[in-house]
């Protein structure tokens, strides 16, 4: 008899998941709230610019790679992708810019020559924290952390081993200040932190594992924005037969005699084998089982950052900007202390603009640019957001308008914006959290749920606020972790 799977939300990680377990032979609905699937990963189309509203940074692609291997099909005929070079621009305050390039000895030799830090130094960090990735992702990122097994396997053994090249008890920010003398080039590798919504002064320097995706891997952009990564999963999951129900909000579980059993969705019961939820972790727990006893002390730790965003549509080229470029702030402590402390924006935000028109030429009318313009935020805890959006707005505006020499405000042809409460109400993200719970804490990795239910039999959480975290990559490793663990169960 063929077993029947629901997965409720088609994020990416439900996505994955939903490939993943059809591939091992369960008949799979997912329920997506949306009228589009991808969650975060949406698009907006504002008259004639187009932008990817959520994630912009495409790493490990082969990771997406892998599912379409997986399912026996040419990745080619559904998904186009390429690298980029260079993977960012720096911009600072004293109107000095740095390049990282694709190639990490010219981005060494950029350092030395610009920032007068060997080159040496900066390869040898890079080298490093390729060593720390190769040691974390066995027991951190590709198991369940919640299953015995994990620590049992040669991987896991190697890691223990290991584990003083993890750097767990320094801050990133304690590593980086310790390695180079450069305020610059610290300030550069601290913002990895942000990458999971965290910040480097609390962060363990076991997360500059992340430099190693973009200078040893790459950095990429799918030939047709960001969006395509969640389409060419969605047309690979329908082609493998998988059963995607748009506009249809799953409202609760099915559970009896602590066995899941399906799923509520208005008056109407559906029954499934098992299920797996791809809905935010608090509020799987909140609205769609709320009778279950709760993981307090996992659900109410501390959320990453989030974010708000300006989608501009702006009338001119800019020649000195690539896709990914970032105007750093004076005094990133500060910004942090607003961040994390204060619960505020500080009023000189380090401001990120991601232009994929500069690759994806149909995003934008000839000459034209669509401008990704981000700041962090912190998660939404009923601050005045409209005053904050007025206020980051100004400052934003004055802070690119220095560094590109360029009165920004009159280029601004179309705007759309983005805060915590949108991204809350859209993906259903617990506090508009953009990676759930942050990283701010040498133990985070185990204070995420499980990707399973140790009350409930036949019910599975993946996605970016379960283990192993939030952002592209990690969620795609959840989906496995997931079906990896209903494979071995069978
Ligand atoms: C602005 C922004 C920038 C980001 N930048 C990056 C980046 O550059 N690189 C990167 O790797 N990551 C980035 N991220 C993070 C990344 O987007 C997320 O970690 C990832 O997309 C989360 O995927 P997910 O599978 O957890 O599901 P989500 O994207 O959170 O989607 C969950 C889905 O479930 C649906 N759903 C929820 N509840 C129900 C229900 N009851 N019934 C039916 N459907 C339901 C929702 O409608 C939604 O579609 C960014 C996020 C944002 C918002």
């Amino acid at each position: 008899m063929i077993m029947k799977a629901v997965v409720i939300g088609a994020g990416i990680a439900g996505i994955a998941c939903a490939i993943r377990l059809q591939i091992i032979g369960y008949q799979v609905t997912v329920y997506e709230n949306s009228a589009y699937t991808g969650g975060k990963l949406a698009v907006i189309q504002d008259k004639n610019y187009r932008f990817d509203a959520g994630p912009s940074l495409f790493t490990m692609p082969e990771l997406i790679e892998e599912l379409f291997a997986l399912a026996n099909k040419n990745i080619s005929e559904y998904f186009d992708y390429q690298q980029l070079d260079p993977i960012t621009k720096y911009f600072y305050e004293d109107q000095s810019v740095l390049i990282a390039h694709k190639d990490k000895n010219k981005f060494a030799q950029e350092i030395e020559e610009k920032l007068g830090e060997k080159s040496e130094k900066i390869l040898d960090y890079l080298k490093k924290s390729a060593e720390k990735y190769e040691i974390t992702a066995d027991l951190f990122l590709k198991r369940s952390l919640h299953k015995a097994e994990t620590y049992l396997n040669k991987k896991a053994l190697k890691g223990y081993w290991n584990f003083r090249k993890l750097d767990v008890f320094r801050t990133m920010h304690q590593a980086n200040a310790s390695t180079f003398s450069n305020p610059k080039l610290v300030q550069l590798f601290d913002r990895y932190a942000t990458y999971n919504g965290s910040d480097p002064h609390q962060t363990p320097a076991t997360l500059s594992i992340i430099p190693h995706l973009e200078f040893n891997i790459g950095a990429f952009y799918p030939k047709k924005g960001m969006v395509a990564i969640p389409q060419a999963l969605t047309k690979l999951a329908t082609d493998l037969g998988v059963n995607f129900v748009l506009n249809s909000q799953v409202d609760q579980i099915l559970i009896e005699k602590k066995q899941a059993k399906g799923v509520l969705i208005g008056e109407n019961k559906f029954f499934y084998d098992l299920v797996v939820s791809n809905m935010d972790i608090v509020n799987t727990y909140q609205k769609l089982m709320p009778l279950q006893k709760k993981p307090q002390k996992i659900l109410t730790q501390p959320k990453s950052t989030s974010a708000l965003i300006f989608y501009w549509g702006i009338k001119k080229s800019f020649e000195n900007l690539d896709v990914h470029n970032i105007f750093f702030s004076k005094d990133y402590q500060t910004e942090f202390q607003h961040l994390f402390e204060q619960r505020k924006v500080s009023s000189d935000p380090t401001v990120y603009v991601c232009i994929s028109s500069k690759v994806c030429a149909e995003d934008a009318p000839e000459n034209c640019e669509n401008w990704f313009v981000m700041i962090n935020v912190p998660n939404n805890s009923g601050q005045d957001w409209d005053k904050i959006i007025t206020d980051a707005r100004e400052h934003i505006l004055a802070k690119l308008s220095r560094n590109l020499q360029e009165n920004i405000k009159y280029l601004i042809e179309t705007e759309s914006i983005l805060d915590p409460r949108s991204i809350e109400s859209r993906t259903f993200s617990s506090q508009g959290a953009l990676y759930g719970n942050s990283s701010n804490n040498r133990y985070a990795a185990f204070l995420r749920h499980a990707n399973f239910s140790a009350d409930v039999k036949n019910l599975y959480f993946c996605g970016g606020s379960v283990h192993p975290g939030g952002g592209i990559p990690l969620c795609l490793y959840s989906a496995k972790i997931v079906a990896d663990l209903i494979k071995n169960q069978r």
